[in-house]
């Protein structure tokens, strides 16, 4: 993939210092707090959780610079490059194709588990996406796991996960989040089939970005593939390993690999919108 190192895109949310724990839980100071920093990058572990238990989030004072490694900065300007370009081709081609304008989502970082909107969510849920919030939730050791268990390794691979997560807020923006969320309320037993819909409709979006990208030459054809695997590797629900009781709009049923490449790739031959109409089909 062609891509240069360009700084943090505004979209990014930095809380990977934060985690579930919290710097202000309870009292450590400046200088405990800085060794904990230290000891959890280490460990590669928040070892915040353990000192403050788990209090919530609250804004870290103690710190401003989250632990991260020099190979952590690549992974976080990579993350920003493909945020920004994903978020401006959907603002070229929503008003383009008569749609609403397309409003930014953010992308907040973290590491461990995180609060938001939708509830609190741990690394092992995956990457997703909070409609209530409208941001996408992103722990980067994902992509380890995408490189490792699941076998999809590759920047294109990650930047499809990117570009999926995204394609659920256009989905936002474009009013059928809402609207699957009002036929869920009204039928609970069609839930997981209108989820299945929303996630292949997702991937086709993410498909017509690849195909933005493609047109750009900033991918080739062994990136496609890359996120081909990888949209099969995430299908048969391998994302669902959340902690019990808690929420997450990633939960439900995703589809079958086939059909997660089979829309992907529909997306890929397309530059209409209403070509990824999964739910007429
Ligand atoms: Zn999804």
């Amino acid at each position: 993939m062609q891509w240069n190192p360009g700084g943090i895109s505004n979209d990014v949310e930095d809380r990977r210092s934060g985690g579930g724990g919290g710097f202000g839980g309870r009292h450590i100071g400046v200088g405990g707090a800085l060794v904990l920093l230290i000891l959890s990058f280490v460990f590669h572990r928040n070892l915040f959780t353990i000192f403050t238990g788990d209090s919530g989030y609250e804004q870290p004072v103690a710190a401003s610079s989250p632990a991260s490694s020099a190979a952590e900065n690549t992974e976080v300007q990579f993350v920003s490059f493909v945020l920004d370009d994903v978020q401006t081709t959907w603002e070229k081609l929503l008003p383009a194709q008569g749609a609403r304008q397309y409003r930014h989502a953010k992308l907040v970082l973290f590491r461990d588990s995180i609060d938001s909107a939708c509830g609190q969510a741990e690394s092992a849920t995956g990457p997703f996406y909070c409609p209530d919030d409208e941001k996408v939730y992103l722990d980067l050791g994902f992509f380890d796991q995408l490189r490792g268990q699941f076998g999809a390794p590759g920047e294109f691979a990650q930047a499809y996960v990117i570009a999926h997560e995204i394609g659920h807020h256009v989905q936002k923006v474009l009013g059928i989040e809402g609207q699957v969320r009002r036929m869920r309320s009204s039928d609970p037993r069609a839930a997981n089939p209108l989820s299945v819909r929303l996630e292949l409709q997702a991937d086709c979006f993410a498909g017509m970005w690849a195909m933005s990208t493609a047109e750009r030459k900033i991918v080739d054809q062994s990136d496609v593939n890359a996120a081909m695997r990888a949209a099969a590797a995430v299908g048969d629900d391998r994302l669902q390993k959340m902690a019990t009781g808690r929420i997450s709009p990633e939960s439900f049923t995703h589809g079958s690999s086939r059909e997660r490449t089979q829309w992907f790739q529909t997306g890929l031959n397309s530059t209409d919108i209403s070509a990824c109409d999964t739910f007429s089909r």
